[in-house]
């Protein structure tokens, strides 16, 4: 059986009595869009954070969207975040009408190099957008000073990193508002889509909920526009309470996979040759996936496939190389690290279910094909 970077069954068998008690406990309230069952995740996904208000919304890219929206962002202006992400962080500034701007990443841990924000800002610069790649977070104590002192908004996108600490601090915490997503593969995955914005301020909150909800505060009457039709879905926001519950455990599970593996493959560790995973001063990383490097990924990907392991690259294309974002004007070498990185970057398995005999199957096959190379 093929052994893949990512599945759920595993976890959903082991916990279907539970899943399905919450599909039916929703089909059985007699309210199935925006009823208790979000209104009670929003409440325990904001006190997990120990934030004020989340709002729920229907996947990770409009969370990211309607957040920037809530806190103003629009037409005419920038927003600097990095090409180093997945593409919906970059599909979601475009879609406010603003511009997306880059900054370069860190090689040793593939996130945003705070050192050239400085002199991306512009007098249209309004938002800064650090993304938590991969279950780390970005530094952001120079990252929050250079946003005061120019007044910018900060929105984390949070979608790789529920539950990740930085200097004691969990992800989505630390900006102006904090964009989520649910996507089944995520550290905490729904049945299907879902998203949410985390906010300490009660009028982003405000606005938000009617961005969700057509631009509607009161049934029938728009007060704001652009709006959307952007709710969290009752039944996935009924399974995903539960799986809160279990959140910390998931991600204690993560860990040790990680730990087995960076244990298990050290040796083979060489500079231009395998790189596995830094986790950089002050991070608990939650491993929502486990990237390594080599500069011969493709050849090792594929004989892999030998093995029947399929691994995954997160991810092949920098944004700004792709064509749908020509437009933004990056020619290729405009941002050299990261172009190095989506040549020499892979996945290996990681989920919380991987069973055991799996993730040695991995790790022993992975030494075979290192060695032949
Ligand atoms: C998954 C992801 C998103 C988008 O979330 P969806 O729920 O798939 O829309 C945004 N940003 C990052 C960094 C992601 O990994």
């Amino acid at each position: 059986m093929t052994i893949r970077v990512w599945d759920y069954l595993p976890e959903y068998h082991s916990e279907r009595d539970e899943v399905l008690a919450a599909v039916s406990k929703v089909f059985e309230s007699g309210q199935l869009v925006l009823g208790p069952s979000v209104a009670g995740f929003e409440r325990e996904f904001a006190a997990y954070h120990e934030v004020a208000h989340c709002t729920g919304v229907d996947n990770g890219t409009n969370a990211v969207k309607l957040a920037l929206q809530a806190l103003g962002v629009g037409p005419g202006d920038e927003v600097i975040t990095v090409s180093n992400t997945a593409a919906p962080t970059v599909v979601a500034i475009d879609g406010t009408g603003a511009k997306p701007v880059f900054v370069d990443v860190r090689e040793e841990d593939f996130l945003m190099d705070t050192t050239q924000l400085a002199a991306a800002i512009t007098p249209r610069t309004r938002a800064l957008v650090p993304v938590h790649l991969y279950g780390q977070c970005v530094d952001m104590t120079p990252l929050l000073a250079l946003a005061a002192e120019h007044g910018l908004a900060v929105l984390e996108d949070c979608a790789q990193a529920h539950g990740a600490l930085h200097h004691g601090r969990l992800a989505g915490s630390m900006g102006d508002a904090a964009a989520f997503s649910f996507y089944p593969t995520k550290v905490l995955g729904a049945y299907g889509d879902g998203g949410a914005v985390l906010t300490g301020d009660e009028q982003t909150d405000r606005n938000l909920r009617r961005l969700r909800y057509y631009g509607m505060e009161e049934r029938y009457f728009v007060e704001q526009t652009p709006g959307h039709n952007s709710r969290l879905d009752e039944v996935q926001a009924e399974i995903l309470r539960g799986k809160l519950r279990r959140m910390d455990s998931y991600i204690k599970g993560r860990r040790e996979i990680a730990q087995r593996y960076s244990e298990e493959l050290g040796d083979l560790a060489e500079p231009g040759g395998l790189v596995l995973p830094s986790v950089s001063p002050g991070n608990e990383h939650v491993y929502y996936v486990y990237v390594v490097r080599h500069p011969r990924r493709d050849e090792i990907i594929e004989r892999l496939r030998a093995y029947d392991i399929s691994l995954n690259i997160s991810y092949p294309w920098p944004v700004h190389t792709m064509t749908g974002f020509e437009h933004l004007g990056y020619p290729q070498g405009a941002l050299p690290v990261t172009e190095k990185l989506a040549g020499e970057v892979f996945s290996l398995p990681m989920y919380p279910s991987l069973p055991p005999d799996r993730q040695e199957t991995v790790i022993r096959a992975l030494r075979e094909v290192l060695a032949g190379l």
